[in-house]
């Protein structure tokens, strides 16, 4: 067991206040979504909200998974809603999004995974909000046939993304029921698909991981072709949820972050508040601009 630290200066974010902020907010309750902004407490929701940026969830608040680093409740989910891609579709629409990321539950309870769901809410989304770029953070569709991650590339969003979390070396006590190099061939085969699609990527640090295999993983997915990297530093939503084992200074990030660039990635975000959908947009806005 390891104590509860007091979290360093260099985590402290401002709280939400800002009208924009407000705005974000009750365009999302009024269509009844789910955020990962407030499911994961992420502390960059003041910064984001404010800016009209937010991670919409898709296909409940329960998963069919328990991560020991997640704070989303684990158990049976409910039935899918078959007009949820549209209210999201409406949403990103009235918040005028740049770019919209996508994320879902892990449904281990669907023949497909809820792949299909996916596409439909890409579908909806491109209908309502063409000038608006998409990402999918998707689930690593373990139980499911090769169809499922294909009816998600198929819908073509235009960064397809899968994180790997940690290290191998800690999968079974972070991640149970996942498999590294299953979600490391799911990205390498979305590259095989449509080559188009950007792929990205992500770990978080400060679980008890080393240095040498945080660069094995980033030779790893540079492996299967991923051309977007992010890693942030691990917080723990309650004290029942992993530990957090070190907090990593933010020169070691830069380092990381160094180390990147020079492996070939298109795109990296290594800091301490990096989360996998912060600043998604600018980031991508800017590389498509170049
Ligand atoms: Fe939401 Fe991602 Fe921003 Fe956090 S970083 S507030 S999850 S959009
Ligand atoms: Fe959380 Fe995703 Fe793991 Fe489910 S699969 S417990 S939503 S991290």
């Amino acid at each position: 067991e390891t104590a509860r630290q007091p979290k360093p200066a260099w985590i402290r974010v401002k709280a939400p206040t800002s009208a924009g902020y407000r705005a974000t907010r009750d365009t999302i309750r009024e269509h009844r979504l789910v955020t990962v902004c407030e499911e994961a407490g992420c502390p960059n929701v003041g910064e984001c909200w404010s800016q009209g940026h937010a991670t919409m969830m898709i296909m409940g608040e329960i998963c069919t998974r328990g991560c020991t680093f997640c704070n989303v409740a684990t158990g049976r989910p409910d039935n899918l809603d078959t007009f949820e891609p549209g209210r999201v579709a409406d949403a990103v629409a009235r918040l005028g999004l740049n770019h919209v990321v996508v994320t879902s539950v892990d449904r281990d309870d669907l023949a497909d995974g809820g792949a299909g769901h996916f596409a439909q809410t890409i579908r909806a989304i491109r209908h309502r909000a063409p000038g608006t770029t998409i990402e999918v953070l998707t689930p690593d569709f373990l139980r499911c046939g090769p169809e499922a991650l294909e009816t998600v590339v198929a819908a073509r969003p235009d960064v397809f993304n899968h994180n790997l979390e940690t290290v191998p070396g800690l999968y079974p006590e972070v991640r149970p029921g996942a498999r590294y190099f299953h979600s490391l061939r799911l990205l390498q085969r979305v590259k095989e698909l449509d080559p188009q699609i950007f792929t990205k990527s992500g770990i978080m640090v400060g679980l008890g991981e080393d240095r040498q295999s945080v660069l094995q993983v980033m030779d790893d997915m540079r492996s299967a072709s991923v051309d977007f990297l992010t890693i942030g530093q691990y917080l723990q939503p309650t004290s029942r949820h992993h530990a957090v084992v070190r907090f990593i200074h933010p020169d070691e990030f830069g380092a990381f972050e160094r180390a990147a660039w020079g492996k070939g990635f298109l795109m990296v975000s290594a800091t301490p508040l990096t989360r996998s959908s912060y600043h998604a947009g600018n980031d991508f806005q800017r590389l498509r601009e170049a």
